[in-house]
Order: structure tokens, then sequence, then C-alpha cells
């Protein structure tokens, strides 16, 4: 069984408390993954201290040198994705095909942003007077504080420390505690990359306590968070008043549209992997699907069908579709909304209950779960479930699934299965979330492209690649203004 310490000026150090918790593997809770040192407020002051003092040596290291860390990271990542898959499974409890993905997802993040280092390209722009000449120029913004969910524990961690890194900024990282040791070893990673001590500082511990303190603390300049709405909503406002830059990545309620054209063979898969991969456990996850009222019996038999075949168990076993649900809170709160969808007289058409054949008696396995007949105002059909329970909502028309869809708080991603290449057009234009799929399922995102949602999706800039993501969020600008006339400015304002 792993010791997890901090990571903090380039050591690996038990917190000062001496206290320790466990990380437990989700499909069975007998098996302790990792003993994880327990931090508070002075293990959160040494690594934000230590960061602080790295940040002048590494804001003025050339940033190709910088990205050339991270191309040696993704190599090694690429070296070790099996063993980190499986790890991945062992304590988040996703199919080790999802596992692989996950890291492989930072492998190719470690890639893109390395290629950065060389880019990190600003603006330049002809000046309104003769020998005078303007540029922006982009410039790193501090010590970052990055806290991330359990969902994706080395995917989210590398789309937010890669970036952070390669624009010059020091980084204090605090995982979820659920995935500590994944996340020990993705820093571990990056000290085998080179990265000089005190760059990168890893903080165990729990959101409240040390989370909280890293956000307010008065030596960080900014923080990225991903997770949930009431945590981030909450962060936020510490932020607002303390006038502290911070983006937020949140939940969702995403839906897929299936109108009556659609080929209800796609549109069934995608429900299924929407709905159900990652147990529902995706901020992306399709927990709505709405089905145009003519296809609406044949949709529902043959996803009904479909999702019933799935497979529970241990995700390291080749025939599991469905591994467990992360933890015990996340098990009682899943349970309890298929009873408030019950009650609120959706009907259970598949599932609904508690899983423990087998080898799954030991985990926190739920049975894949489909309520029909769900109204769009129902508490299941608003509020994000977050585990492996589908509502499906009638659509009398093109416009009124439209309507439903963009009739929640939420605005992560969206999708609709269609031939209609105008309903698709239009779909585009006015489905209300940052991320629209096309005849594909709400999941699945590519790094050379910005990600993020609105409403209580998101939160300030975006993660990832592209225009406007991750080099926005982790940059600031600076513009420049140099004047070579040797004349007074006053003489040039009268020209
Ligand atoms: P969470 O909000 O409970 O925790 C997220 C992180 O915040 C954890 O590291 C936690 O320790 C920390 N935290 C909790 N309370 C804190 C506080 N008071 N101060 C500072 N930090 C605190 O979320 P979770 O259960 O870990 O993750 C699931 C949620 O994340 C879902 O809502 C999901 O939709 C969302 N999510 C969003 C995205 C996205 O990109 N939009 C991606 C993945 C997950």
């Amino acid at each position: 069984m792993e010791q997890i310490k901090n990571y903090i000026r380039g050591k690996w150090v038990d917190a000062k408390s001496g206290e320790t918790f466990q990380s437990i593997n989700p499909a069975n809770k007998d098996e302790v993954i990792g003993i994880v040192s327990k931090s508070g407020r002075k293990d959160v002051d040494e690594a934000v201290k230590a960061a602080r003092e790295a940040y002048e040596g590494w804001r003025l290291t050339p940033a190709p040198r910088r990205g050339e860390i991270l191309f040696r990271a993704a190599e090694i990542l690429l070296k070790n994705k099996d063993a980190l898959g499986k790890l991945e499974t062992r304590e988040m409890g996703k199919v080790l095909p999802e596992g692989l993905g996950d890291v492989q997802e930072a492998i190719d993040m470690g890639y893109y942003l390395a290629g950065e280092g060389r880019r990190l390209s600003g603006e330049t722009v002809p000046s309104e007077l003769p020998s005078k000449d303007t540029k922006s120029i982009r410039v790193p913004i501090g010590v970052f504080g990055l806290i991330t969910p359990w969902n994706f524990p080395i995917a989210i961690p590398a789309w937010k420390i890669f970036p952070a890194l390669v624009c010059g900024n020091t980084v204090v990282f605090k995982p979820s505690s659920d995935t500590s040791v994944c996340a020990a070893k993705f820093v571990e990673v990056l000290v085998e990359a080179g990265l000089s001590k005190g760059v990168l500082n890893l903080v165990h511990g729990s959101g409240g306590e040390v989370g909280e303190y890293l956000v307010s603390h008065p030596e960080v300049n900014a923080i990225s968070f991903t997770g949930s709405f009431d945590t981030g909503k909450h962060l936020e406002a510490i932020c607002g008043a303390i006038h502290r830059i911070i983006v937020t990545e949140m939940g969702g309620k995403n839906a897929i549209i299936v109108m009556d054209d659609a080929n209800l063979d796609l549109a069934v898969e995608g429900a299924i992997w929407g709905g159900f991969g990652t147990t529902g456990q995706r901020c992306t996850a399709a927990s709505r699907v709405v089905v145009h009222q003519k296809v609406y019996p044949a949709f529902i038999d043959r996803f009904r069908a479909a999702a019933s075949r799935l497979r529970l168990g241990d995700g390291l076993q080749k025939e599991t579709d469905v591994g467990p649900v992360i933890n015990e809170s996340q098990f009682n709160k899943i349970l309890n909304y298929i009873e408030i969808g019950k009650k609120e007289g959706a009907t259970l058409l598949l599932g609904g209950k508690a899983y423990r054949e087998g080898n799954c008696s030991k985990g926190y396995f739920i049975e894949p779960t489909i309520f029909g007949e769900v109204t769009p105002d129902m508490r299941i059909a608003q509020e994000e479930i977050f585990g492996p329970v589908v509502s499906v909502i009638r659509a009398k028309s093109f416009e009124d699934a439209i309507r439903t869809v963009n009739g929640t708080s939420y605005g992560l991603s969206s999708s609709i299965y269609t031939q209609d290449v105008n309903k698709s057009a239009v779909a585009e234009r006015d489905l209300e979330t940052g991320i629209v799929y096309i005849n594909a399922s709400t999941i699945g995102a590519e790094i050379q492209l910005p990600f993020g949602g609105i409403k209580q999706s998101g939160y300030g800039r975006k993660e990832a690649g592209g225009r406007g993501g991750a080099l926005d969020t982790y940059s600031r600008w600076k513009v420049i203004y140099r004047d070579f006339s040797g004349k007074l400015q006053k003489a040039q304002i009268d020209k």
C-alpha cells in the first residue's frame, strides 16, 4: 500500500499534523489504495511560499524550455500509460479503457502545450504615429491554485497544470481526496520530467479546509477550479470579495435530442455511452434524453434493451461495461434522487437500486437506471445527479425539444441526432451550451479546442486548447508601446 505525501519545494513531505486519511477502491471498499497525508493550513502556507519563491526563476525561464519539460512529461506518461490507467480504475472505478483514455488525454495535452512553448504569440499592430511600435505579449499571472475533482483524475490536472506551467506560472495543486494517489503519480511524472523545486507543489486534504484556505491565501494570484456548482459558486464569492481571478468549470444537466428522422441505432448508442459511460459521472454525461414523440416508443424499447445488457463490475475486468460510483456520499445521493424521481411520478423503466451481486457486494454499485415520462420541470430533469440515471422526456416538436434542453440552469453540452441538415444548423445556433454535438453523444472532448460551459456550468475563461482556451486562462495580456522618434510626446500628439 502506498504512502502518499505532499510535494513541496521539491521534496515529498508528510503533513505537518502527521495525520493521514485513506484512499480506497470504490469497487471494493476493503482495498486501500493509499494512505495519504492529511494537510492543514500550515502545509498550504509552505506550498504557497515555495511557489512564490520559485516564481521569478520560472517566469524568466524561456517558454520553449518550459514546453520541453511538458514534452518529456508526455513521453513519460506514454511509457507508463498502462500502469496509470490501471491505477485510475482501482482508485476511481472507471472501466480500464476509460482509465487509459484519461491518461491519453493528458498525453495529448502535454504534446500540444509543449508546442505552445514555441508559440505563446501576441500581436504586433501598426501604431498611429511614425517611429513608434506597438504590441501585446502574453505574461504569466503568478501563483496559481488549482483545485480538481475525482472523475478525470489525471486528465483534468493535466488540463490545468500543463498550461499554467507553459505560461510561466507556478502552481499549488489541491486534488480531490478521492483520487490522491493518481494526483501524486501525475506529479511524480512532472518531477521526473525535470521541473525545478517549488514550481509545482502538491497539497492533499479536504476541500473545506485545505482548498478553501488556498483559494483565499493572500500570496495566491489566481484560482482554477473544476467541481460542483455549489462549491464553485462559493469560491467565486470568496474571490469576488478579494479581487482574485477565478475560473470555474462546474456541473451539467446535458441532453441529447432524438428527432423523428434520427438514425435510432446511433441515437441509442449515444444515449447509452453518454448516460452510463463513466457510470454517469462525467460533467458532460447525457442525463436527459429528449425524444420526439413520433419515435418515443421505439427509442424507449431499444434504449431499455441496450441498457439492460450493460454488465456491472470491477473496471479491471474485461467484461465490465459500468463500474462503481465514487464513494458512499455519492452512492446515497444517487439512490435518493431515484426515490425523488419515483415520488415525482416519473416511470421507472430500468434499474433503480443498488447492485450487490457477485463481486459487487463490497463496492458502490448502482444499476443503470432509466426513467420515462419525465417532465422538464421535475427535479430529476433539472438537477445534476452525477450517476447512472437517465431521464427520458417526450418532445412535441423540434422547437419544444430545444426549449426543454435550454430550460435548465446548466449549459455545458448538448447533442442532436437528426438527418435534417437545416435542423442541425438551427440546433447548433440555438442550443444554449458551451459544446454542441451533432449525431454524436454529449461526451468526448478534443484538447485542441476550448472546453467549458455557460450558465451554472462555467464562469470565466475556458480550459483546453484553441483560441480562448487554456492560454487565455493562464496568461494575461501586457501591452507595449515603444517610441523611437526621440521627439517630445506633445509635439507628436499635436501633429
Ligand atoms: P466538488 O465540488 O465536491 O469538489 C471539487 C474539488 O473542490 C475537490 O478537490 C474538493 O476537495 C474541492 N473543494 C470542496 N469544497 C471546497 C471548498 N469549500 N473550498 C475549496 N475547495 C473545495 O466536486 P466533485 O464531487 O469532486 O466533482 C464532481 C463535480 O465536478 C460535478 O458537479 C461535475 O459535473 C463537476 N465537473 C465539472 C467538469 C467541467 O469541466 N465542467 C469536469 C469534471 C467534473
